[in-house]
C-alpha cells in the first residue's frame, strides 16, 4: 500500500476549538489536508477537500493549487472509492467532482447533508454508489470504517493495520496527533464523551494518529512534492 497526505490549505485557528482544555484566544496554525491511498489496484481518497474561494476567504486560509501534485501521483478522474468522515465543508464539498466513485459515509452524516447540504452534495449522494453506515463497515478486508459521533452527529473515522502498525485517519475526532497522543478531547464536538472514548481507546492500543489539520504531519514524513508527503 501507498499512503499520502495531501495539504491544500493552511490557515491559522483557535487552539481552543483544537484543545477543549484550552481557555484562551490564542491561536494555533493549522492544515487542511485529505489522504490519498494505492491499495489492491485501487485509488482511495480519505476526505476530498474543498475548492470555494468565498469560504477559504472567511475562514482566512490560503488555498493551494495542487492539481499538478497530485497528477504526478495518480489520475484523479479514476478514483476509486471515497471515505468521507463527515460533512463539515473541508472534508466533503468537492465531493461533486467525483462521479463514479464508490462514496461510503455514516448514515447520520448522509442524512444532514441530504437535510441541510450543499445542493451540489447532495445531489452527488443522491446517485448511485453510496454506502451508508450506522456502526461500522469493513472494506476490502483492510480498512474499518467506524461511526464515533463525538465530533459530529455521525464523525467518523478509518482503521487499518500495515507493517505490524496500526493507524488511524482521525478525521476531525482529533485535529492534530497530539489530541491523541497527548489524550487531549477535541474543543469542537456534538458529543464530548464519544470523542473522549475514540480518543482514550486509540491511544490504548496505541493507533498512529492520522489527522486532517496537522501542520507537523507534513514535516514529519517524507515529503513527495512540496505539498504531499507520503505515510506509507
Ligand atoms: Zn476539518
Amino acid at each position: 500500500m501507498n499512503l499520502y497526505a495531501i495539504k491544500f490549505g493552511e490557515s491559522s485557528l483557535f487552539a481552543k476549538y483544537i484543545y477543549r482544555d484550552i481557555k484562551s484566544d490564542e491561536k494555533m496554525q493549522i492544515s487542511w489536508s485529505y489522504y490519498l491511498a494505492q491499495y489492491n489496484n485501487k485509488t482511495i481518497l480519505f476526505d476530498v477537500g474543498f475548492r470555494d474561494q468565498i469560504i477559504a476567504e472567511k475562514w482566512g486560509i490560503t488555498l493551494i493549487n495542487i492539481e499538478d501534485e497530485i497528477n504526478h501521483l495518480t489520475n484523479l478522474n479514476q478514483i476509486d472509492v471515497i471515505f468521507i468522515t463527515h460533512s463539515h465543508f473541508d472534508h466533503i464539498d468537492n465531493l461533486d467532482l467525483f462521479r463514479d466513485s464508490l462514496i461510503i459515509i455514516s448514515y447520520d452524516e448522509y442524512m444532514n447533508v441530504i437535510n441541510n447540504g450543499k445542493p451540489s452534495t447532495r445531489e452527488r449522494l443522491l446517485k448511485e454508489n453510496v454506502i451508508t453506515v450506522k456502526n461500522e463497515f469493513l472494506f476490502d478486508n483492510k480498512f474499518k470504517f467506524k461511526v464515533i459521533g463525538g465530533h459530529s452527529i455521525g464523525s467518523s473515522v478509518i482503521y487499518f493495520e500495515e507493517n505490524d502498525k496500526s493507524y488511524v485517519i482521525t478525521g476531525d475526532e482529533c485535529y492534530n496527533c497530539s489530541n491523541l497522543i497527548g489524550n487531549r478531547p477535541i474543543g469542537v464536538y456534538s458529543n464530548t464523551e464519544k470523542n473522549e472514548s475514540f480518543i482514550s481507546d486509540a491511544l490504548q492500543n496505541e493507533y498512529i494518529p492520522l489527522p486532517c489539520h496537522d501542520l507537523n504531519l507534513f514535516n514529519k514524513y517524507k515529503k513527495i512534492s512540496s505539498n504531499i508527503v507520503q505515510i506509507i
